[in-house]
């Protein structure tokens, strides 16, 4: 019989496809489990991202869980208390716990929400994300909503036709999309989904189309993108992997979307005919069909349409310009990388000519 240290180099190993924070990296701990972690994000970053078990009886085509017949797996009071062990020697900070579904769908979900009992009983109070598995009960959502900080359902891919090419088992409007309003309810503001992008043929029209459906109807916190990579043993290992520069090109659509509210409209030109994103930064593409802007009178989502000003910039720039007319780069009151970035787009009152560095030094 594998012990727990056995058991948590492999079920740690297998949950590294599912994305729980931006920019992720992986460290081995002498154990042999997998700690993820983000050196920039703040909060909990050391995660703990484990599958509780490790094989599974669905079909999707890119998975390798579906290909592990180890029958590797964790009881839900081996999972406590490992997880426990390494929270309180300091090696790990919060948790992400998801699953294979060897057998009844209903009863691995109560295992996950069982594990989240245990760890909540014994006095565990941090971060703590669990996955619901497709066609989980109303219940059992509501259930684990309870016990975790964030839940999640991966969406996967775009579409009904698009999952069949993966999946013979998993019906995209009812074991997805209607699990997905039912956790929307349960968790609002807690809940994240995922796209393997390119993993079924979708286009990025389609992957567009799908992207901001989800954020109207779904309201999930974000989406992560994890570009398809062709792994051994899965039915799609002899497929090209999709460029990482795709799903990096999906974060920052993303980030338009979710955190600058540009419209569809707007971000509809950046599509191709053919319907794909063009390998270039989203914004500096919109900007460099748009006139430059008066950092004097422009409003605040004309400041987020210039490349290199967030949300903090364009609020400093807007309290700046409340003490005093801006007419350098200078006078902005911000400075760094940013900066550079966004002074080919800028225009300052009285000015002929588009600010430069050099007006900066
Ligand atoms: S449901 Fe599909 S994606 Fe999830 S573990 Fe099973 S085979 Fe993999």
């Amino acid at each position: 019989m594998p012990g727990c240290g056995e058991k948590l180099a492999k079920l740690t190993s297998g949950s590294q496809y599912d994305i729980c924070m931006p920019g992720e990296c992986m460290q081995m701990l002498s154990s042999g489990a997998c700690i993820t972690y983000n050196q920039n994000a703040g909060g909990c970053n050391r995660m703990l991202k484990v599958l509780l078990h490790g094989s599974c009886s669905y079909d999707c085509a890119y998975c390798p869980v579906r290909a592990d017949r180890s029958g590797l797996a964790f009881s839900p009071r081996e999972l406590a208390e490992t997880f426990l062990g390494l929270y309180r020697k300091n090696l790990a900070g919060g948790l992400f716990l998801s699953s294979g579904i060897p057998y009844d769908t209903d009863d691995v979900m109560g295992e996950l929400i069982e594990s989240a009992r245990i760890l909540r009983n014994e006095g565990y109070a941090g971060y703590l994300h669990l996955k619901i598995l497709p066609g989980a009960r109303r219940e059992d959502i509501c259930e684990a909503a309870r016990f975790a900080d964030r839940i999640s359902l991966n969406v996967e891919t775009t579409g009904e036709s698009r999952l069949r090419a993966l999946s013979g088992i998993k019906d995209y409007a009812g074991d997805i999309m209607k699990r997905l309003g039912w956790i929307a309810e349960a968790a609002p503001g807690r809940h994240t989904t995922q796209l393997v992008i390119g993993a079924a043929g979708e286009s990025d029209r389609e992957i567009f189309d799908c992207v901001t459906s989800l954020y109207e109807r779904m309201l999930p916190s974000r989406i992560y993108y994890s570009a398809f990579q062709a792994l051994r043993k899965t039915r799609l290992e002899s497929r090209d992997n999709t460029p990482a520069w795709r799903s990096r090109r999906w974060y920052q659509m993303d980030y338009l979307i979710r955190e600058y509210g540009f419209s569809r409209a707007e971000l509809m030109p950046l599509l191709e005919d053919c319907g794909t994103l063009k390998n270039d930064d989203p914004k500096a593409l919109l900007a460099r069909d748009r006139e430059p802007v008066d950092p004097n009178v422009a409003s605040f989502a004309d400041l987020l349409h210039v490349p290199g000003i967030g949300t903090v910039t364009a609020r400093a720039i807007l309290e700046a310009r409340e003490s005093r007319t801006i007419r350098t780069p200078r006078d902005l009151g911000v400075s760094g990388a940013c900066l550079k970035r966004a002074l080919p787009y800028l225009a300052f009152s009285g000015t002929a000519r588009q600010a430069t560095l050099a007006g900066f030094s």
